[in-house]
C-alpha cells in the first residue's frame, strides 16, 4: 500500500536521520519501562480511522515510546544475553525491508537467498560438520530448537512404523535453555533432565539411559546438549555425549544459541570439540554474531531429513518445487513458511567487515569476562562464584541477600546507569541468588565494569 498522502521524502529523511543518529550513538539512554496506563496517558490513542499522521506518530515514538524501552546494545547492559548489532547489519536490515523479498522460496528470493546462504556456509564451516551439512536462518533459537526436534522425531519415527504413535523422550540437562522444555511441550514429548552443577558429561548421559526402563529407553529419540549455557556459559562434554548418542543411535542436537559465536574464537574453540558430530546445531546470530533481531539459525548434518519433516505441500505451493524454480527453499527446513530474508543483514555485515573482525569482536567479549573476573577477585566486597566461562561471569557481593541484588538492579536501571540482573546459581546447599555479567558488546570498557562493581559497595 503506497500511501500517496504522506510526504515520502520528508518522512524518509526523518526515519533515516533517526536511524543514523541512533546507530552512531554508542552510549544510548538506557530506557526504563513504564506501566501501560502511564504510556496511554502520554501517547493517547494512536490508531484512529483518520490516522494521526507520520510526523506525530514518529515524534511519539522518539520522545516517549523508545524511552520506555531498553536499547539492547547499551555498553553497560550486561543482563540476560545482550546484543550489539553492527552498524552495517542494522543499515542492511532497513535495506532488507525496503527490498520486499519473500524469503521462503528460491523462485521468489533466489538472489537474496544466495547471499544468505554464503553467510550460512561460514556458520556451517565454524561447526566443522562434514560436507553436505547446511542450515537456514530462523526467527531465533527457540524456533531453531523446535525445527531440529521435529526433524529428529520424524526421522526416529521413519525408522520404525510402530513408533508412529509412540510418545518420544528427549534427554537434556538442567542447564539447557527454557525453550527446550517449552518446545518439547509444543511437540508433546517427555523431557528427562540430567541434574548437574557444571557440564553434562557423556558418562552422566550413559548412566541416565542405563537407569531407564526398557520401555522408556525405546522412546528416547534425541539428546540436547548445550554449547554455552545461557546462565553461565558452560559447554557440555560434546565429544563424550556424541559417543553415547552413537552407541544408542540417538539424534544429537547441540543448542549453541548463545555460545555458537564463540566457535569463531580460537582461544576457546577446543571447548566445542565434538560439535562436528552433531546431527543438528542451533546458533543465534542475533546473540553473539552481531545481527539485529530476529536472526537464529539451525544447521543439519543431513538437510534432506529436515526437508522430509518440514517441506509443506499445497496446490498453490506446487510451483515452488517445479523444474524452473529449482533451488534452495528455506521454508523446507524449518517450521516457518513466509519469512523475511533474515540472514541478509548478517551477510552484508560479514561481507563488509570480513570474518576476522568477527573473531576479534567475539574474543573481546571473552576478554571482558576475564577482566571482570580479575576486578571481582581484586575487590574486597565481591568474589567469583565460578571462573568466567565464555563471556558469562557469575559473582557475589559478599553479604548480600536476594533483596539486595534486586534493589541494586532496579536502582541502576532506573538511574540509567546500567542493567545488570541477578540470577540463581545451583549450589549443593540449594539455589543462591548471585549477580551475573554477559558480555557481547565489544565497546564495553574496563571502566564500565569497574564502575558497576563500585556501585555495589
Ligand atoms: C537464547 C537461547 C535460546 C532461545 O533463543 P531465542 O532466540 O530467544 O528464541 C535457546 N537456547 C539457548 C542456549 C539460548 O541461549
Amino acid at each position: 500500500m503506497h500511501n500517496v498522502d504522506i510526504d515520502l521524502v520528508e518522512m524518509s529523511l526523518d526515519v533515516i536521520k533517526y536511524a543514523i543518529s541512533r546507530i552512531s550513538d554508542t552510549d544510548p539512554k538506557l530506557g526504563f519501562p513504564k506501566k501501560a496506563e502511564e504510556l496511554k496517558a502520554l501517547v493517547g490513542e494512536t490508531v484512529t480511522p483518520q490516522g494521526i499522521g507520520g510526523e506525530k506518530a514518529f515524534a511519539l515514538f522518539r520522545d516517549v515510546l523508545v524511552k520506555a524501552s531498553v536499547p539492547i546494545d547499551h555498553p553497560r547492559h550486561l543482563a540476560f544475553v545482550p546484543a550489539s548489532p553492527t552498524r552495517a547489519a542494522v543499515m542492511f536490515d532497513l535495506v532488507t525491508s525496503a527490498t520486499s523479498v519473500h524469503g521462503a522460496f528460491w523462485l521468489e528470493g533466489a538472489g537474496c537467498i544466495f547471499a544468505e546462504n554464503q553467510a550460512m556456509e561460514w556458520l556451517v564451516s565454524l561447526t566443522g560438520l562434514p560436507e553436505g551439512a547446511f542450515g537456514v536462518f530462523t526467527s531465533g533459537g527457540t524456533e531453531a530448537n523446535l525445527s531440529a526436534m521435529v526433524t529428529a522425531r520424524e526421522y526416529w519415527r521413519s525408522l520404525d512404523p510402530s513408533r508412529a504413535h509412540a510418545r518420544g523422550i528427549v534427554i537434556t540437562s538442567n542447564g539447557a535453555h527454557s525453550s527446550v522444555v517449552a518446545m518439547a511441550k509444543v511437540i508433546d514429548v517427555d523431557v528427562v533432565l540430567i541434574e548437574t552443577e557444571n557440564e553434562m558429561t557423556g558418562r552422566q548421559l550413559d548412566e541416565t539411559i542405563a537407569k531407564m526402563s526398557r520401555e522408556e529407553r525405546s522412546r528416547v529419540f534425541a539428546v540436547i546438549a548445550t554449547g554455552g549455557t545461557t546462565n553461565s556459559g558452560i559447554i557440555d562434554d560434546l565429544a563424550g555425549i556424541a559417543d553415547i548418542c552413537e552407541k544408542h543411535r540417538l539424534w544429537f542436537h547441540v543448542d549453541a544459541a548463545y555460545g555458537g559465536g564463540a566457535l569463531a574464537a580460537s582461544s576457546v574453540r577446543h571447548l566445542f570439540n565434538g560439535i562436528e558430530r552433531a546431527d543438528s546445531v542451533t546458533i543465534d546470530p542475533h546473540k553473539w554474531l552481531f545481527s539485529p533481531y530476529d536472526c537464529g539459525a539451525v544447521i543439519y548434518r543431513e538437510p534432506a531429513l529436515a526437508r522430509k519433516a518440514h517441506a509443506q505441500e499445497g496446490s498453490y505451493l506446487d510451483i515452488f518445487s517445479d523444474e524452473g524454480a529449482q533451488g534452495f527453499n528455506p521454508s523446507d527446513y524449518q517450521i516457518q513458511l513466509t519469512r523475511r530474508v533474515r540472514g541478509l543483514p548478517l551477510w552484508f555485515s560479514l561481507a563488509t567487515h570480513g570474518t576476522k573482525r568477527y573473531e576479534q569482536a567475539i574474543e573481546r567479549g571473552i576478554e571482558l569476562a576475564q577482566i571482570a573476573g580479575r576486578l571481582i577477585t581484586e575487590a574486597e566486597h565481591t568474589e567469583l562464584v565460578r571462573e568466567p566461562s565464555l563471556s558469562c561471569v557469575l559473582y557475589r557481593r559478599i553479604g548480600w541477600k536476594a533483596e539486595d541484588y534486586r534493589a541494586w538492579t532496579y536502582a541502576n536501571h532506573k538511574s540509567g546507569f546500567a542493567l545488570v540482573a541477578p540470577t540463581k546459581w545451583r549450589n549443593p546447599e540449594g539455589p543462591e541468588t548471585v549477580s551475573r555479567f554477559c558480555f557481547i558488546n565489544p565497546d564495553t570498557t574496563e571502566k564500565d565494569i569497574a564502575d558497576i562493581l563500585d556501585s555495589m559497595k
